[in-house]
């Protein structure tokens, strides 16, 4: 099990006194402070938090941002320091940025939050490891149980009077990449500082909202968003259209914060509230249950026909070393020969010529016959099971409009268990 605190909008404030602020938004921000803001948001507030996450015994803290006020760099020391305490304490702490982490142009344009803490939890061991939240805007960590950290960064610098963060398309692009190396029966748990759907004050939005909802809704193993920016508790499960369970700490170093426990367990969740009236206060409790399985546990129908369907047309068939080997020795000939004559590189990897009058793949013979179909690549022994396809119905409906065999009137009931064996 795993014990998680979700802390957001800490505020840790200081006033500049710089004069070079007038040529930022930093004094807006100090005027903020000067006229009551600096009263509301109490430096001292997240540090009374130490004691009660060591009663609560405490694994993990994600902090989704907005730990400074104005991106000072005093602020960020504080901040630090506050982080420094709870990893003393061997909690392993996760954070992203929010828009006043980002809150100049300097700030945003230089990343100052990257300055003080990491832009990646895990070793680069393999593609999923490469994504860094300052690089991508996007980074991953195992968690626990078949749980999975998604951690995004959504900040931009914004004029004077505006909050709004930007879910932009290279963002997307970086997460959709991300998402599709995670293993589908993963359980993820998605925190960005911003929540996607509409907020009802539009200069405190995010910009392209939509566009992640849209995302999240197509991976149904997304079952958690936790957020922060609005500064309100908010439980808001909406499992039951289509998205995730979202939650909102509220902000943890207002004068009367508050943070989640997220005791977490499988597919079992234990949700506390705690809110700071004199010390932290249990307010609310509540458990949830995770679907064990994915969309496809009951199995899918498929039969191949031998319509060669798949084989036609421009794309790649991707080899692998395996491939390399069953195939030359299945055409008697030499890897080197092999390479030369079927395949073409892109980049570092190999695909299988095409026919360069039809475009259909180099071994299709009338249409219709796989020339090398006893030794053919691991893509072809494996399709329709690739994560792609199955990530969703909607991704399997649309393999199904280019493979008649799936649902095909004759096509047997394919078992979870088998599916997950071709998995590719
Ligand atoms: S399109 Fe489907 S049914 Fe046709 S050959 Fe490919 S896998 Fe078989
Ligand atoms: S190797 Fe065979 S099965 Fe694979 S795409 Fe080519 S013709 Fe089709």
């Amino acid at each position: 099990m795993v014990r998680i605190a979700h802390l957001s909008d800490l505020h840790f404030s200081k006033y500049s006194w710089d004069l070079a602020q007038l040529f930022s938004k930093r004094w807006i921000g100090n005027l903020n402070l000067l006229l009551g803001r600096g009263d509301q948001f109490l430096n001292e507030r997240p540090f009374t938090l130490l004691e009660t996450l060591k009663e609560m015994q405490v694994t993990h803290v994600i902090i989704s941002g907005d730990l400074t006020t104005t991106s000072y760099k005093k602020e960020y020391l504080l901040a630090q320091a506050f982080v420094e305490t709870l990893k003393k304490e061997g909690m392993q702490v996760f954070l992203i940025p929010g828009n006043h982490d980002h809150y100049t142009k300097k700030a945003d344009r230089t990343k100052a939050f990257y300055h003080y803490f990491p832009s990646k939890y895990t070793h680069a061991s393999g593609e999923i490891d490469q994504f860094s939240l300052s690089e991508h805007g996007v980074t991953t960590c195992p968690l626990t149980d078949g749980w999975r950290l998604v951690l995004l960064d959504t900040t931009v610098a914004t004029p004077l009077t505006s909050s709004e963060g930007f879910f932009s398309p290279v963002v997307e692009k970086n997460l959709t990449h991300l998402l599709s190396l995670i293993d589908p029966e993963e359980k993820i748990l998605l925190v960005n500082h911003f929540p996607f759907f509409q907020h009802d004050k539009p200069k405190r939005r995010l910009e392209r909202g939509q566009a992640l909802q849209t995302l999240i809704a197509s991976h149904p193993n997304i079952h958690l968003y936790l957020h922060g920016h609005t500064h309100r508790r908010t439980i808001a499960d909406l499992r039951p259209n289509g998205l995730p369970l979202i939650l909102d700490s509220g902000s943890t170093g207002h004068q009367s914060g508050s943070w989640n426990l997220l005791q977490l367990q499988g597919n079992r969740l234990n949700l506390s509230v705690f809110q700071w009236k004199e010390k932290w206060n249990l307010i609310h409790h509540q458990p949830f249950q995770f679907d064990p399985k994915p969309w496809y546990a009951k199995g899918l129908r498929f039969k191949c026909t031998g319509c060669g369907k798949c084989c036609t047309g421009p794309g790649f068939v991707w080899l692998e070393e395996e491939d390399v080997k069953n195939l030359s020795h299945h055409l008697n000939l030499s890897e080197e020969a092999f390479f030369k004559k079927y395949t073409r590189q892109l980049g570092f990897d190999y695909s299988l010529k095409e026919d360069p009058q039809t475009t259909d793949c180099i071994f299709l013979k009338d249409k219709k016959f796989c020339e090398v179909y006893a030794a053919r690549p691991k893509q072809c022994r494996t399709f329709p099971w690739w994560p792609d396809s199955i990530k969703t119905p909607a991704h399997w409906n649309e393999t199904k409009s280019r493979c008649e065999g799936i649902d095909h009137e004759e096509a047997p009931l394919i078992s979870f268990e088998e599916i997950k064996k071709n998995l590719h």
